[in-house]
């Protein structure tokens, strides 16, 4: 596998490599890579010639100082895992490569993120998904994949990248992939490596949760639902629920009852002491 911190370097590579007809995928990541990124990486080889995967955890995206000096960061063995899935090209840039001056560093694609950005993560993580766009839109830039795969783990950023994409009419194939799981359940994340042995047993309670609202929607209502489902995960005290709600998974919004959408899915966010977690799960699809 290549390894480039170099944008311009990297552009020339990709040039050659389309002059050569090869289809780019590419697969961002803030590393610290787990199952779940390495999904996406086998999916983009099985789909396209060349696999690019990056690592960069990117400041602009956090809007607590503390979870981003917490982000962990394990450059050597994410690079062996690179290497053993067979990706061709990692780009893990420094900070001053995706933002060589202060008007990089605040420059914003002109994307209007609208309702999508006033809820859930967008509500609680203010200027989050600006960061997102900042960066994700930075690195389509360097990279000019022709693919690009994202995890349905980070729903709304999903959302938020198609809609970017969309709106600046770029051309990228967003591919969301499904959500890989721990034997019990809890979505792998990298955040999960910060939680103790109970708080990491006790995670899997947001799992269960979400499978309790996907099993029982058609017996209750929907505040019924999140109700109880907020009870369950609440029980044992070690878990504490931001929200959990039932939305369109098409524009997320929340919604009140079953009739409201034909797409629904459940999501929840939740703290164990200073780690926050995020979930959700297709809950309905009248196709
Ligand atoms: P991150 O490094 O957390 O920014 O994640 C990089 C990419 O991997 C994003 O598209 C995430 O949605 C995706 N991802 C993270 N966790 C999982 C998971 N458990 N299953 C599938 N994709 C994931």
């Amino acid at each position: 596998m290549d390894i480039f911190d170099n944008s311009d370097y990297l552009k020339e590579e990709i040039d050659f490599l389309k002059e050569d007809g090869k289809t780019i995928g590419f697969v961002p990541t803030m590393g610290a890579l787990h199952d779940g990124h390495l999904s996406l990486v086998r999916k983009s080889k099985a789909e396209c010639d060349y696999t690019v995967a990056s690592i960069f955890v990117n400041p602009t995206q956090f809007d607590n100082a503390e979870d981003l000096s917490k982000y962990p960061r394990f450059m050597e063995s994410d690079i062996r895992q690179l290497t053993k899935e067979n990706a061709d090209l990692l780009f893990a840039p420094s900070e001053s490569e995706i933002y060589p001056d202060a008007i990089a560093r605040q420059a914003i694609p002109p994307v209007k993120l609208g309702a999508l950005e006033k809820v859930m993560e967008g509500a609680r993580r203010p200027g989050h998904f600006r960061g997102v766009v900042q960066v994700v839109h930075r690195l389509f830039d360097i990279v000019k994949p022709d693919v690009a795969y994202f995890g349905e783990k980070d729903y709304q950023q999903l959302a938020v990248i198609r809609t970017m994409v969309q709106q600046l009419e770029l051309p990228i194939r967003i591919i969301g992939c499904p959500t890989r799981r721990e034997q019990d359940g809890l979505a792998m994340s990298s955040r999960n490596m910060r939680l103790n042995k109970k708080e990491r047993k006790d995670a899997a309670v947001l799992y269960r949760a979400l499978q309790f609202v996907r099993n029982h929607w058609q017996k209750y209502s929907v505040g019924q639902l999140t109700d109880e489902a907020i009870r369950m995960i609440e029980a044992n005290g070690t878990v504490k629920v931001e929200y959990l709600q039932l939305a369109d998974g098409a524009t997320l919004q929340q919604i009140e009852s079953m009739d409201d959408a034909k797409h629904i899915r459940c999501f929840v966010a939740a703290r164990i002491n200073n780690v926050r977690l995020i979930d959700n799960e297709l809950v309905l699809f009248k196709g």
